[in-house]
């Protein structure tokens, strides 16, 4: 089909051409459902090298590569070209910078700005894959250069906390070290394993200044990212997080629960039938029916009760301001819990005072890893997708592209 030049400019508007630039020829294929635009440079017209800007002549044209656009109604559309080649006199023989997509993509850019946004709105790559009749690899490869282009473009200097936690990767089997920005709410990178040398990749991945300028970094206490972070980033204060300890209290409780259920049970006592949850909640988390049973326990006289009471006091410590008091209560706290004969909780006690300087530091900068708790539906619906993520790299790319906040868009 020969089209008219009002045809060819109404195209290289669409295409959001710049001259001198333009659309030579459209072919429209009914069959395919498919239209394809010609596009090139006029004839003996000075080009510019791609590296100083200079207007060189043309060497010659490379061959002709085919960009994926997007749709004009229902067809598909696909950009050709061949595009020149400069003879710059300092840099010699160079392809010319092209305005309508990035160098060495198979996509215009307005496509793979299309194709990043879809990605982002639907719930799977598969499904974006779909909806843009790409295959998996294809939209995948869109999703890692948005997230290399992201990686460049970030800008760290305003972090000031960080949280450092590890995550299950591929059901469990395998782990993952996750660091995020606290302040920033953002997911900074993820590494695979959970041991020193996980931790210290991690940290490679900040520049030192930034690395050398974090005021605090929340953790489990977890001697890998301990050892890691005192090397990596020694002036940050380390700050075990609320969460982690809160677990371990309340595992405690649990196994001590667990232990007198079934000595009650084998006399015969139901006691503690159903009342898991209720041992595990906040009383204002209880329902009604949990608050009557829980308020009706004799709980003096449960060892599940007084493993349950040691553990909700220990709340009141993160509640200090200053660091004398908050000592001083624990202290108290300390000698009531390994007096308590519930081995469980004499355990965790005992770790607790172990990290207390590292606790502690809490009182001063208030940080916890709760932001990575926020992550986690995100990252599970992301490993539910599992088809492609068993390969870390594409799995890291993915968390990276919709927890890290990058700035995708080409
Ligand atoms: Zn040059």
């Amino acid at each position: 089909m020969k089209t008219s030049l009002d045809l060819q400019k109404h195209y290289g508007l669409l295409l959001g051409l710049v001259p001198p630039w333009m659309v030579v020829h459209v072919e429209l294929k009914m069959l395919e459902k498919r239209v394809e635009i010609d596009v090139q440079w006029p004839k003996g017209r000075q080009v510019e090298c791609p590296t100083c800007g200079r207007s060189c002549s043309i060497k010659d044209h490379r061959e002709e590569r085919h960009w994926r656009h997007l749709d004009t109604m229902q067809f598909e559309t696909i950009i050709k070209s061949r595009v020149p080649r400069s003879e710059c006199p300092e840099h010699g023989v160079k392809t010319i910078n092209i305005s309508w997509a990035e160098p060495n993509s198979r996509f215009t850019l307005l496509f793979e700005s299309l194709a990043i946004n879809i990605m982002l709105a639907a719930k799977s790559l598969k499904e974006a894959a779909k909806l843009l009749r790409l295959s998996w690899d294809q939209v995948h490869h869109i999703q890692t250069r948005a997230v290399e282009r992201g990686l460049v473009r970030r800008d760290l200097e305003e972090i000031k906390y960080v949280g450092i936690d590890e995550k299950s990767f591929l059901k469990g089997h395998k782990y993952a070290s996750l660091m995020t920005d606290i302040n920033g709410q953002r997911v900074l990178d993820v590494v695979e394993g959970r041991t020193l040398e996980s931790a210290n990749e991690l940290w490679s991945k900040l520049p030192e200044e930034i690395r050398t300028s974090i005021d605090g970094v929340a953790m489990d206490m977890w001697d890998a990212f301990i050892t890691s972070t005192k090397t990596n980033a020694p002036q940050a204060d380390i700050v075990h997080d609320k969460f982690h300890i809160s677990k371990y209290l309340n595992e405690a409780v649990d196994k001590v629960r667990r232990s007198e259920h079934k000595e009650l049970t084998s006399k015969g006592d139901d006691t503690l039938k159903g009342m898991k949850y209720a041992f595990l909640k906040n009383p204002e988390n209880m329902n009604e029916k949990e608050k009557v049973k829980f308020n009706d326990l004799r709980m003096d006289r449960l060892k599940a009760g007084r493993a349950w009471s040691i553990k909700e006091t220990f709340s009141e410590f993160w509640t200090y301001s200053y660091q004398a008091s908050a000592e001083k209560f624990f202290n108290q706290w300390y000698w009531w819990a390994t007096h308590s004969r519930l081995k469980p909780i004499c355990d965790v006690a005992k770790m607790i005072k172990r990290h207390l300087d590292n606790i502690l530091t809490y009182l001063r900068h208030q940080i916890t890893n709760a932001i990575t708790e926020g992550f986690n539906s995100k990252i599970q619906s992301i490993k539910a997708n599992a088809r492609g993520y068993r390969n870390f790299a594409n799995y890291r790319v993915a968390i990276l592209f919709y927890c890290g906040k990058l700035s995708l868009q080409p």
